[in-house]
């Protein structure tokens, strides 16, 4: 390479539109230029222009709103469950100016942060007591740091999983300042051999919702039921990290929701007299990133006024989001308002209704039987019946890549040499940008 032809910064800044640009901004542009034609040993054509593109990436917000077409509700990776507009207004509201975040404006005197969150949770699950943290993992640790530092928590084998990433059951009471004693075989605990384990040094038996694994076949867990007699009549507290959690009114799911309610239902953990239930805002509740604790008054008296609380506490821009989310529930609108339920409700006579207008806008599509999933670790391995737009592609990588690099992007499927367009998880006015988009790249 003719190194000769790299111009020196200085001279690049010359350049009148570079010029008026914050100086720091285009002096990082034009380095940045300059470095990456050394590294590649490929000399753009035109040194100024680069540079002003690179000024314009340089201040482009990489989060950004992006077109969720692949079916997956709450997926992790695209910032799980959607907020409700009651939400994203309530945000607003209170992210332009002050609040009363911390005054109770009936005495003008401090106090309050969870008002808002608490009642409405107590109310909607028949919790005595409620608080909200950062997200479950934070929930988890909080809850096993103020009931259970250097003390012993109960767990059955079946239920030591890792949730993705870096939460893993034995490492979070660990942190927690807790000693982890396993009880039972993977596919079996009873709960004769959680009473055997219990010792003076006993403070919790958790139970842990599995999520994103199933045992099936040979297997057997205690209730719940047996488990709050058990842990009651020794003074003991109950935990369960229930993950998604799911308050009352479960959406219609297209399929048999018997298992589901039983199992996930905040509300029925509550009643079956767990201690200190745990779930996350943004799965199956449909609100923000968020770690709901409900349960009894003294145990979640204990967290409120552990130091970690204060680590771990809400800011007022998800406090506001949690709010409003969870005020549909009481209004009654939780179904209809909060986009997560509504798509996980959704009918696949429905995504087949959206699917067939989307694919008479796309050359070569058709509209298939397929499956759609909840995401976040609820329900991994059941799915729900939909209808995907399929649009057969010589490089159907090339086309989902293109599809990602729009504006805004679309995260889409490929599958069978297709690419596949999910519409249960499209918003209102996502179809309109998907079907130009299509059209416009085939
Ligand atoms: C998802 C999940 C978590 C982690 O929840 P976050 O809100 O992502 O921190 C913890 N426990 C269980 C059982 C889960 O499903």
């Amino acid at each position: 390479m003719d190194y000769s032809r790299l111009p020196s910064i200085s001279s690049l800044l010359q350049d009148p539109a570079l010029a008026a640009l914050p100086h720091a901004l285009a002096v990082r542009a034009a380095r940045a230029v300059v470095d990456r034609a050394r590294a590649d040993r490929v000399l753009p054509d035109d040194f100024a222009r680069a540079a002003l593109d690179e000024a314009a990436r340089l201040t482009r917000r990489r989060l950004r709103r992006v077109i969720n077409a692949t079916g997956v509700v709450l997926h992790t990776n695209m910032g799980r469950a959607p907020l409700a507009p009651a939400a994203v207004d309530a945000v607003a509201d209170v992210a332009r100016g002050y609040t009363n975040l911390e005054m109770r404006l009936e005495t003008g005197k401090r106090g309050g942060r969870l008002d808002g969150v608490a009642g409405p949770l107590c109310e909607i699950t028949g919790a005595e007591d409620a608080i909200a943290v950062n997200n479950c993992a934070a929930a988890v640790l909080l809850a096993l740091s103020a009931l259970a530092r250097d003390r012993e928590v109960i767990v059955s084998r079946g239920e030591l999983v890792e949730i993705g990433g870096s939460f893993r059951v034995p490492e979070v009471i660990s942190d927690g300042g807790a000693r982890l004693v396993e009880v039972g075989a993977t596919n079996r605990t009873r709960i004769a051999d959680y009473e055997r384990a219990i010792t003076e040094q006993t403070a919790v038996l958790l139970k842990v919702h599995a999520s994103n694994f199933r045992i099936v076949g040979f297997t057997e867990q205690p209730s719940r039921a047996s488990l709050a007699a058990l842990a009651h009549e020794r003074g003991l507290h109950l935990i369960e990290d229930l993950g998604s959690g799911l308050l009352d009114c479960a959406p219609a799911m297209e399929r048999d929701t018997s298992a589901l309610e039983a199992e996930e239902l905040v509300n029925n953990a509550v009643a079956a007299g767990v201690d200190v239930v745990c779930f996350s805002g943004d799965k199956l509740l449909g609100g923000p990133q968020a770690g709901l604790i409900v349960g009894k008054r003294a145990a979640i008296q204990k967290m409120r006024k552990h130091p970690l609380y204060r680590a771990l506490r809400l800011d007022k821009l998800v406090l506001a989001a949690l709010e409003a989310t969870l005020l549909l529930y009481r209004s009654g609108e939780a179904d209809t308002a909060i986009p997560a339920r509504r798509m996980l409700a959704r009918t696949a006579a429905s995504c087949r209704e959206e699917a067939e207008a989307l694919a008479a806008q796309i050359p070569g599509a058709r509209v298939e039987a397929d499956v759609s999933f909840s995401g976040g670790g609820a329900l991994p391995e059941e799915s729900l019946p939909t209808a995907v737009v399929s649009v057969p592609a010589p490089h159907p990588d090339r086309l989902v890549a293109a599809l990602r690099h729009g504006e805004p992007p679309i995260i889409a499927r490929v599958a069978g040499g297709c690419v596949k367009i999910d519409p249960r998880t499209l918003l209102p006015g996502d179809g309109a940008i998907v079907a130009d988009r299509m059209s416009a790249l085939l």
